[in-house]
């Protein structure tokens, strides 16, 4: 019995042995010149940098479950030595990494997992500041559910204070009883997504501040003020320094049902005195300025940046056309922008004073108002100090959380079901 487990065993690695189809001559020393590790609950990722194409093979094998990669033609060098040590207690997937010299020639990666795991392990062509990456990424066999998540936290519709007023808000007359009724008549679902992420820092400021650290911190920010108010909860697209791909963000929105998506960016440019905060949706039909379309390329070449497996197929990518509700939904989407721009407008000089329109690929959900909040510019060393500012970013929340609600004041979010109706 043992020895047909063996086999057995042995037999479903050769399986999964993958052997990547690299022209010939790229083996002649490659140094690997960096390595990266971003340990999330969704996946987790590890991320060989090096100079040139490389040969590579993986399997996984059981008992104990663990990935095996071997690497052809690289040196074993100081930077290769330091992978086991970027491994943290708390990875979701990783227990540890042993790397060492396999045979002449051969490199060899054992990560040792903490549970089975469905890898992906792929090449990124250089991109940026990216030379050539090995990218293995580590998934669940179930994959997260954000639904579940969510449910899990909101089972019971929270005891909620008083409803906050905003500084912009009428107060309450002397003698009025404080309004009971909450302004939206149902449970309300808003996911925020931070922009970039792991691999992929975004803008990176004078100061040395990066996009995705601002961007996390300001949606955070944003969730808390959303779940404080009556009817309304909110879900990160992450929550955490890992990238996720356009398309799965927009996926995310889709299986909460959300009836808003709104994703935090920070502007940069090559002029640093350019400034202030600007509100983008999607077009139907091509940018509303040139600035618009560039801007919209940018943050599409996150993907490129942050590294995506164009060997999975992506159902989302096969559909280029805009249909009928799609058209609605871009006229809310308007809506909701033109309502969170007036209220950036208070706290900050507006970049442009009306909502711009281009192809943002993660403001494509053909049913979910979606916005693109520039929240300031990064690459403005002033606006960079005030993004990194606590006050300031959560001003920034306060102030996107005030046109949510203004948008939804005359907007009321249809009832998804005739049970979740008041009146
Ligand atoms: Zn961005």
């Amino acid at each position: 019995m043992p020895r047909r487990r063996e086999v057995l065993k042995f037999a479903a690695a050769s399986l999964t042995l993958l052997v990547s189809r690299v022209g010939a001559g790229a083996t002649a020393g490659v140094s690997i010149l960096a390595v990266r590790v971003w340990p999330a609950r969704d996946y987790t990722r590890v991320t060989l940098e090096h100079n040139q194409a490389i040969r590579f093979s993986h399997m996984l094998v059981k008992d104990p479950e663990r990935l095996v990669l071997d690497l052809e033609g690289v040196e074993f060098n100081s930077v290769l030595q330091m992978l086991p040590s970027k491994i943290i207690d708390a990875d979701p997937y990783i227990k540890l990494i042993r790397a060492g010299r396999n045979k002449p020639g051969v490199v060899r990666l054992v990560i040792e997992l903490k549970g089975e795991v469905k890898p992906q392990v792929f090449s990124l062509q250089p991109v940026g500041e990216y030379g050539h990456r090995l990218v293995l990424d580590l998934y669940p066999l179930e994959p997260v559910d954000p639904l579940m998540a969510l449910l899990e936290k909101s089972g019971e519709p929270p005891l909620k204070s008083e409803p906050k007023l905003g500084s912009q808000e009428k107060p309450a007359e002397p003698g009025e009883k404080p309004a009971t009724r909450p302004e939206v008549a149902r449970m309300v679902t808003i996911v925020l997504d931070p922009g970039h992420g792991g691999e992929d820092p975004g803008a990176i400021g004078r100061g040395g501040s990066y996009e995705k650290h601002v961007t996390l911190s300001v949606a955070r920010r944003l969730k808390e003020k959303i779940d404080a108010t009556p009817n309304m909860r909110s879900v990160l697209t992450r929550d955490g320094d890992y990238f996720i791909p356009l398309n799965q963000r927009v996926q995310k929105a889709r299986r909460v049902q959300a009836d808003l998506f709104v994703s935090v960016h920070a502007d940069a440019f090559i002029k640093s005195t350019a400034r202030g905060s600007s509100v983008f949706v999607l077009s139907e039909n091509g940018a509303s300025s040139s600035a618009a379309r560039w801007l919209a390329n940018k943050e599409n070449s996150a993907d490129l940046v942050g590294g995506v497996n164009l060997g999975v197929k992506d159902p989302y990518l096969a559909r280029t056309l805009l249909d009928l509700s799609q058209t609605a939904t871009i006229n809310d989407s308007l809506k909701l922008g033109k309502d969170v721009l007036g209220e950036l407008g208070r706290i900050n000089t507006l970049h442009k004073a009306h909502v711009e329109q281009a192809g943002f690929a993660v403001l494509k959900a053909p049913d979910i108002p979606s916005i693109l909040i520039e929240t300031a510019f990064i690459s403005n060393p002033e606006e960079e100090a005030r993004l990194n500012d606590e006050a300031y970013q959560d001003r920034m929340a306060e102030a996107i959380l005030r046109g949510i609600r203004r948008y939804f004041a005359k907007n009321p979010p249809l009832a998804k079901s005739k049970l979740a109706r008041l009146d």
